[in-house]
């Protein structure tokens, strides 16, 4: 716990984790002052709850015209959704007040054990089921950070936990100094956020900063496969694969339905309801740190017969005359798509595309043959989608949900599953990919 308290706090970023953030900054004695450059109608929520916090809310054109005086705040703290580079925090850092993230602060008052997890995919879910995994086996535990509930609202709630579950994103880790995790995740690493990053280099190096402040006396649970591109790293690496080929190098491995520590089974994946090979190296990964902080297999393989997998990844949603609507709407990267499609067995009708994030969707030609029969694009990147992808498989755009759900029902046969499985995420149209998972699942309902 950081004792040192900094007398005027500005927090970038009125939503949730940027109000928590404040309301915990007002807990430990600062003033503070929140800043958001959404207008009133966007923020009403965030005006109420700031006027009973009795926090100073400035938003909208005030926000954006701010001047930022040298000495005006003693600290910046920013929500993970704000860019360093936007004008707001540049204008704090141009004035010489010190630049922090909602985590990086949430976690100098935090005491509790954390296990942090980091990958490009699995993140969400993985942070899930290592909560539920600590639940049923006796230790207080919450999914929190960038998913669920943020860091700074968990301190706030005064609920006591043994250890967290923490999903950290690259954009949380930007902005991190102190942050050091007793234990933490690399899932996987692949091109994404290029909307955001000027080249995967630098995706790459922000979501490296997890192992930045640990030691060998801390752990890392890393993928076989991401040893040789993350190099040297000072923490005690626990390795994990789902390639049969790295099994023996791997401490934990799943092969053939089992899943394995150091050669021995532990358990099987036939009383789980999650699907897909993604998803036992999710289950590696969380098993591997439920066993470093003591808990034994059995108990673990319980906690994991009862988790439901969360929605829009890989979902199930109807079977309609003999096809499956599979519902990946989470899927917002080339990787996350592959991944999907690739764990499926019968083939598929895609339905692809939504905002431009410059991602490149060639090495998608790849997976295509023998499992996707055919392609419905969608959203911006639609047209250059379909004009790149035609020449192998039918393919047709797709002017929204409705019709693209109509569309893929034409081109299939009984049998077939019709995929969302975007690779791209929504906001072209949504307002996130629940809302358009939602869509997707009341297009295919009213079929
Ligand atoms: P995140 O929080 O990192 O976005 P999610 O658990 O929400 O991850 O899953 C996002 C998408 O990635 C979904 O489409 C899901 O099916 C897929 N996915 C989940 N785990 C993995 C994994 N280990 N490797 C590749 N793709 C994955």
């Amino acid at each position: 716990m950081s004792d040192s308290i900094q007398p005027r706090i500005a927090v970038l970023g009125a939503v949730r984790s940027g109000l928590a953030a404040a309301r915990l900054a007002q807990r430990k004695g600062s003033a503070v002052t929140l800043f958001d450059e959404a207008d009133t109608s966007k923020l009403s929520r965030s005006i109420d709850a700031a006027a009973q916090a009795g926090i100073k809310l400035v938003h909208g054109a005030t926000a954006s015209d701010a001047v930022i005086q040298p000495g005006d705040f003693d600290l910046c703290i920013l929500s993970p959704g704000f860019d360093l580079a936007w004008p707001l925090p540049a204008k704090f850092a141009a004035a010489g007040i010190p630049l922090t993230g909602e985590l990086e602060f949430a976690a100098q008052c935090c005491s509790f054990p954390m296990v942090a997890i980091t990958g490009t995919n699995g993140k969400s879910t993985t942070t899930e089921i290592l909560a539920e995994i600590f639940n049923h086996c006796g230790k207080r535990s919450l999914p929190c950070g960038n998913h669920g509930t943020a860091l700074s609202e968990v301190l706030l709630s005064d609920q006591a936990y043994d250890v967290l579950s923490l999903e950290v994103s690259s954009f949380q880790l930007e902005t991190i100094d102190t942050f050091h995790p007793h234990i933490s995740m690399w899932l996987n690493f692949a091109a994404d956020h290029l909307d955001r990053y000027p080249d995967e280099k630098t995706y790459f190096e922000a979501k490296r900063r997890i192992f930045g402040n640990q030691t060998s006396a801390d752990y890392a649970i890393v993928n076989i496969q991401e040893l040789r591109r993350l190099g040297d790293l000072a923490p005690q690496v626990i390795s994990f694969t789902s390639q049969p080929e790295h099994c023996a190098q791997a401490t934990y491995c799943f092969r053939d339905g089992k899943f394995y520590h150091q050669g021995e089974v532990i358990g099987s994946s036939e009383h789980l309801r999650l699907r897909g090979r993604h998803n036992m190296e999710n289950v590696l990964a969380a098993i591997a740190a439920g066993s470093l902080i003591g808990l034994d297999y059995p108990a673990m393989f319980e906690a994991l017969a009862t988790y439901v997998p969360p929605k829009h990844r890989c979902e199930l949603v109807r079977i309609w005359e003999g096809r499956e609507f599979i519902n990946d709407s989470k899927a917002t990267n080339l990787h996350a798509l592959e991944s999907c499609i690739r764990s499926l067995d019968a083939p598929i009708v895609l339905i692809v595309g939504g905002k431009e994030k410059g991602l490149d969707y060639s090495p998608l030609a790849a997976s295509l043959p023998g499992r996707v029969k055919a392609m419905v694009t969608l959203g911006e990147i639609g047209p250059a989608l379909q004009a790149q992808f035609a020449s192998q498989l039918p393919c047709q755009i797709a002017s929204d949900m409705d019709h693209a759900v109509a569309l893929a029902a034409d081109l299939s046969t009984p049998g077939d599953s019709i995929v969302l499985s975007p690779g791209t995420s929504s906001f072209d149209r949504y307002s996130g990919y629940a809302e358009r998972g939602e869509h997707f699942r009341s297009a295919a309902l009213s079929l």
